[in-house]
């Protein structure tokens, strides 16, 4: 078996949770604010490889503000699957995509 790895792409689902605590600092009081990306804390369809504008808000301040964050996807081959090698394709380009079809 072999991998063809291409470059980013969404991920077509809606309520996409993480295993991942995002903390920042309010701009305006500097307290901890977290993003937990578990339950009803998730993202929409995000990007993978690419920034992914992620938001904070300190309830107190009444402040909302965006960070950035890239969603990097990993897929291997199982131990004792190796076949062909693996390759990466060149970067997604959409619109040679449509021509294609
Ligand atoms: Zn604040």
């Amino acid at each position: 078996m072999r991998l063809i790895q291409h470059d980013a792409r969404h991920i077509a689902v809606k309520r996409f949770n993480l295993p991942v605590t995002a903390v920042d600092n309010c701009p305006k009081c500097a307290a901890e604010v977290t993003r937990e990306f578990q339950g009803d804390d998730y993202i929409s369809y995000p990007a993978i490889g690419v920034p992914e504008r992620i938001y904070f808000y300190c309830e107190p301040c009444a402040v909302e503000w965006e960070r950035h964050i890239v969603i990097q996807f990993s897929v291997t081959v199982a131990p004792g699957e190796e076949g062909t090698p693996s390759v990466a394709l060149p970067p997604y380009d959409p619109d040679a995509e449509e021509e294609a079809e």
